[in-house]
């Protein structure tokens, strides 16, 4: 899409209100671009008329322009589809790949093995394409080099090796497993993949696409949908094309988050899906992190940053809160804003973000949503399922229970300090991570 999106909106929205003719032209205009960029036609209808809803009904914050209260909304309608947050595959047990043969499954099959690997997780990986002769020695090639084990089936049978390769990596955190593609999504095909997910019952299914297959991607999309339950979508070949519209359709089709892109032939040119990251790029935009950090700040509402302060801190906030820290910079910065805050801080809290941000994750990812909400006791009985359910142990989930007990006291505390300054308390919360 290139700059065009940026140009545009600099050349109609210049004014400081909204006015109908001026959404509606750069609605036009939007519709344009995102069908150059291989959008389907009726995503791009869909799209736009949310986007021309929000930006003529939605009231623009005091110190936003409309023209960055207009990208925020663009922003906010395609991370909708294409994932609103970074997803990780740690505690997933069995990853499989499907996609259409040269879609780049077999080098994302090394390169995930490769990125679980430097996670400090141990894997095998699974060669179930028997379909291409030089399928089974290309996964060899790789495991080699990366030093992880290679299943495969001396008798060509994909669910020989599949069975066979489950039962050898049974104590692996993870197992990768590799598929055949053809040329089209065919009968063969069809069955194949639907006796390999009978067989797998995988944690996660992860079509795989390459950044530039055009218009057909949703329907592609669909069909291996309907065979298996995509969960995931990795774009591959993103350093090839600018077009990316692809991903769009095959997100909305699937109902799938992106979750991994591919940036390269090499085995480390794959990168955790990021979506400030991936949408600036797909608009051309450079700055778009800053903007929409400018928009949420003027979003802020004290009221809201009061009662949040006040003790309504559940465990998806607390989850908000150390991720957040990774950014806030030196700690104590944080702390000289309010009198007598620094004793209040347990002191390991922001180690404990370094090591186990992707293991509490996990663990909350893991709950219920009541369980998530923080209100009731998660007695020994939850305690063991959620441990079972996120890959971790007991004594993982215990320690995040405590951990969220000490900040939701923290918090409180905090909350009831008296003399800050309004203005203060918001910018605290909001440094906490805390969800406004
Ligand atoms: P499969 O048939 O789906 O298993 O696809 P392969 O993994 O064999 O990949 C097909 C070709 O695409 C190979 O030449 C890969 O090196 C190449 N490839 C895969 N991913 C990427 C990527 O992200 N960027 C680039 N430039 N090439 C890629
Ligand atoms: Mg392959």
């Amino acid at each position: 899409m290139g700059q065009s999106i940026s140009d545009l909106m600099r050349k109609i929205l210049t004014k400081s209100t909204v006015d109908r003719d001026s959404v509606e032209a750069l609605v036009k205009g939007l519709q344009r671009i995102l069908l150059q960029s291989d959008v389907d036609i009726k995503l791009v209808y869909n799209l736009s008329q949310n986007i021309r809803d929000r930006s003529l009904k939605e009231k623009v914050p005091e110190g936003v322009t409309l023209r960055e209260h207009v990208t925020k909304v663009i922003y906010d309608e395609i991370v909708k589809l294409l994932g609103e947050k970074q997803e990780t595959l740690v505690g997933k047990k069995r990853i499989m790949l499907v996609g259409l043969f040269g879609s780049g499954k077999t080098t994302t099959t090394a390169k995930l093995a490769k990125h679980l690997q430097k996670q400090g997780l141990k894997i095998g990986m699974i060669a179930c394409d028997y379909h291409r002769p030089a399928a089974l020695e290309q996964l060899k090639q790789l495991g080699d080099q990366l030093k992880i084990p290679v299943y495969y089936s001396d008798t060509k049978s994909p669910y020989e090796a599949l069975n066979s390769g489950l039962a050898k990596f049974q104590k692996m955190d993870s197992i990768i497993i590799d598929t055949a593609g053809r040329n089209a999504l065919d009968k063969e095909l069809a069955d194949e993949l639907k006796k390999m997910y009978d067989l797998a019952k995988p944690d996660e299914v992860l079509l795989v696409i390459p950044a530039d297959i055009g218009r057909i991607a949703g329907k592609q999309a669909q069909e291996f949908h309907r065979l298996v339950n995509i969960t995931g979508v990795i774009i591959t070949k993103t350093d090839g094309t600018a077009k990316g519209g692809g991903a769009l359709s095959a997100c909305s089709e699937t109902m799938a988050k992106v979750k991994f892109i591919g940036t390269g032939e090499k085995l480390g040119d794959l990168e955790a899906y990021d979506p400030v990251r991936f949408v600036s790029r797909l608009l051309g935009m450079g700055d778009l992190e800053g903007l929409l950090e400018k928009v949420k700040e003027a979003e802020f509402n004290e009221e809201d940053a009061e009662k949040i302060m006040s003790g309504k801190f559940s465990l998806q906030d607390f989850y908000n809160q150390i991720s957040g820290m990774e950014k806030m910079g030196p700690l104590d910065q944080v702390l000289d804003m309010i009198p007598g805050m620094k004793h209040l801080v347990p002191e390991n809290l922001i180690e404990v973000q370094k090591g186990k941000m992707v293991k509490y994750k996990c663990i909350i990812d893991s709950m219920t949503k009541k369980e998530r909400g923080g209100d009731e006791e998660i007695h020994s009985s939850r305690i063991k399922r959620i441990a079972k359910g996120s890959g971790t142990n007991e004594s993982d989930v215990r320690e995040l229970l405590k951990q969220y007990k000490q900040s939701k006291k923290m918090i409180k505390k905090l909350g009831g300090v008296k003399g800050m300054k309004r203005g203060n308390l918001a910018k605290m919360a909001k440094k906490f991570g805390l969800k406004i």
